[in-house]
């Protein structure tokens, strides 16, 4: 790994060869346990496979050179899986790592740790750091992201472990960090507090799913603390219109933010959650070629300048991938 390289899923690329890119979307969100007892008949992994290959595929088409996929443990990651798809698109594809729980974590981990019944060096830290430094799952491809998340519930005891280890892990790596937030209470500041208090730069933090939220006073105290924010939620209209995601990243642009703003879908091919055939019939833009087909001619219609769009689409993202130790 060269020095300034970044880490993708077909190896490190230079940082210049990164272009477009899409920061915060999933490749197949997935559930191993519930695929084994309770199947989702939409579930077909060499399907999912071909439709991953031909949506990239068009994205390349599109302009997208980079997707980064923050699917990490807790959301079904399988990056022998992501592997099939990465060999054959044009696309970069980078790999996270991270825990997704808004709660608890799994049983293992009450039991392993310091000063718990398997008493060693914590398995969180551990993960993150290997699979930033080795691979991941034993296999050649590195995470070049981190991501944590706090929900409405707040900093529970399994959350502040996860979001502790991700700052050692970053302060080890230089990795940056992106978290999934909870707009509504506006925890995003909880988020900044407790990464910087741990060490971690603001700089190097992504307040993800901020563009849910349209209050500018919340959205810029972030930025002015030096975070990243992610309008990331693009044709996520079941939650937020677009139209109204557009004015909020328009204001802001106005208000000369567009050092701190990127944006993305949090879309994915394929979710348990959200399987296809619910998001084709309830939300039919949440797709990763939102951005391109519907969402640039908009904030271009709100005067906003293609400088402004390679900001958020190019120099952001380089700026927050690279410099990794
Ligand atoms: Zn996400």
């Amino acid at each position: 790994m060269g020095v300034g390289s970044v880490e993708t899923f077909r190896g490190p690329v230079d940082p210049d060869r990164l272009g477009v890119t899409l920061i915060h979307e999933h490749i197949f969100v997935r559930d191993p346990e519930l695929e084994l007892n309770l199947p989702d008949g939409e579930w077909d992994p060499s399907s999912a496979v071909e439709s991953a290959v031909e949506g990239l595929t068009d994205l390349h088409e599109r302009g997208i050179r980079t997707v980064v996929d923050l699917t990490v443990p807790g959301l079904g990651r399988d990056v022998r899986l992501v592997a099939r798809v990465a060999e054959r698109v044009p696309v970069n594809l980078i790999a996270s790592t991270g825990w997704y729980t808004s709660n608890v974590l799994p049983l293992y981990f009450r039991f392993h740790g310091p000063d718990r019944m398997v008493d060693r060096a914590d398995p969180l830290i551990e993960l993150f750091v290997r699979d930033i430094r080795e691979g991941i799952a034993g296999e050649k491809v590195r995470a070049g992201m981190l991501k944590v998340m706090t929900g409405e519930q707040g900093l529970t005891e399994d959350v502040t472990r996860v979001m502790s280890a991700a700052a050692v892990a970053h302060q080890e790596t230089g990795v940056t960090i992106t978290t999934h937030s909870h707009p509504a209470s506006r925890n995003g500041m909880e988020q900044q507090a407790f990464l910087s208090e741990r060490g971690v730069a603001p700089e190097r933090i992504i307040i993800g799913h901020s563009g849910d939220c349209e209050d500018i006073a919340y959205l810029r105290e972030l930025m002015d603390n030096g975070s990243t924010i992610g309008m990331d939620r693009f044709g996520m209209e079941h939650v937020l219109s677009d139209d109204r995601r557009v004015r909020t990243v328009a204001a802001l642009l106005e208000l000369g933010y567009a050092d701190r703003m990127i944006l993305s879908h949090d879309a994915a091919f394929y979710s348990h959650v959200t399987p296809p055939a619910w998001r084709a019939r309830s939300a039919p833009n949440w797709r990763m070629d939102t951005i391109s087909r519907k969402i640039i001619p908009m904030l271009r219609d709100a005067g906003v300048s293609s400088d402004e769009i390679t900001q958020m689409m190019v120099v952001n993202p380089r700026r927050l991938l690279e410099g990794a130790a």
